[in-house]
């Protein structure tokens, strides 16, 4: 149910609403936008009930929803949602980039990515400590160590890091050296871990599971927002088709779909998406031209020397010319793209094997 508060209701008011709520059965969240205050009502409580609500003077109106997706869904708040990774806005006017290796793999090659990156114009860097490998023999990533690497490296390039935390108890840890938490592909439905970064108030980056349908995707964000935690940001990463010649098929329809249905911004991760470095440019552009807010790209100062992913991985060169691109890519997008001197956006802008 959505309760609509009346204009300028008392802040009492509001928590009245949400103890009667609680009472009868009800988790409830708050949603404030210019327009409106409205409480969401989810869980097992009686409709009918919530309805009398209607009765409160501070309340305007019930109205059902019909959305599964209480919380991420445009039903409950038409506006797109906006937060800050460190200074960077997401979920704006400007389309942000997240770049930066598969894994982090040593202080000097983190270090040489974040330069590269940044010098390339991105706003954010990535980098896995704690990989989520198919293989049990394959490299798992530093752990602490590679977030401190991470960390170091983020801070000498003035860039906020995002890294992706596999397993609940990690997650003060990983929080503790990242700017956002990335939660991946394989981890899209561990519900215990989404409540667990969700608590943690970090933004988190949900990337979708590598069968999993919309729906589905939505309401593994509807954990972490459930949390009270409203800035979650979606990810496509590609899902498992049929097809062999890429390593995932990059879905852009569930982009330009998840835009229709949900607030949250959505990032395109052509690199995973494709599994293929020559392909990763042109579905970037196309990412942005189905309505992505951002862009993940794996960049490696030397890709045939990567521990992961080395061949989708983008050379600093390579993804200095992609990004040099991206600021028509946005505008035909109808979006922009890193400094704006024109409308003053000065700070936004500089703000091996396979898995
Ligand atoms: C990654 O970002 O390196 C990663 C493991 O991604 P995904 O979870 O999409 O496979
Ligand atoms: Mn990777």
């Amino acid at each position: 149910m959505l309760v609509t508060m009346e204009p300028g209701c008392p802040e009492e008011a509001v928590r009245q609403v949400q103890r009667w709520a609680g009472e009868r059965g009800f988790r409830s969240r708050v949603l404030r936008s210019e327009q409106a205050v409205t409480v969401v009502l989810v869980g097992e409580g009686d409709l009918e009930q919530a309805k009398l609500l209607e009765f409160w003077p501070a309340v305007a109106r019930v109205s059902r929803l019909f959305s599964p997706f209480k919380l991420a869904g445009r039903e409950t708040k038409p506006e797109p949602t906006r937060f800050r990774v460190g200074p960077v806005e997401v979920g704006g006017e400007q389309i942000v980039v997240a770049a930066g290796p598969c894994a982090v793999e040593g202080r000097q090659q983190i270090l040489e990515a974040a330069l590269a990156v940044k010098e390339a114009g991105v706003q954010l860097l990535r980098g896995g400590a704690y990989k989520p490998r198919t293989s049990p023999y394959s490299f798992q990533g530093l752990a602490e160590q590679g977030l401190e690497m991470l960390a170091e490296a983020g801070q000498a390039a003035g860039l906020p890091v995002v890294t992706e935390v596999i397993a609940p108890e990690d997650v003060p840890l990983v929080a503790r050296y990242a700017d956002m938490l990335q939660i991946g592909a394989r981890n899209m439905q561990n519900f215990a871990l989404l409540t667990a970064a969700g608590e943690n108030g970090r933004p988190v980056l949900l990337k979708r599971g590598p069968s999993a349908r919309i729906e589905e995707w939505l309401l593994a964000a509807e954990y972490v927002l459930l949390t009270g935690n409203d800035q979650v940001a979606l990810c496509e990463r590609g899902i498992r088709t049929f097809e062999r010649y890429t390593r995932n098929t990059l879905d852009l329809a569930a982009v330009a779909m998840v835009k229709e249905l949900s607030h949250l911004p959505v990032f395109v991760d052509p690199s995973h998406g494709t599994g293929r470095h020559r392909l990763v440019a042109p579905l970037a552009k196309a990412g942005v031209m189905a309505g992505a807010d951002g862009l993940m790209i794996e960049v490696h100062p030397d890709p045939v020397k990567a521990r992961s992913d080395g061949y989708q991985s983008l050379t600093p060169d390579e993804v200095r010319h992609l990004v040099g691109e991206l600021p028509a890519v946005a505008a035909a997008a109808g979006r922009r793209f890193g400094r704006d001197r024109a409308v003053g956006l000065t700070s936004l802008g500089e703000g091996g094997d396979e898995e």
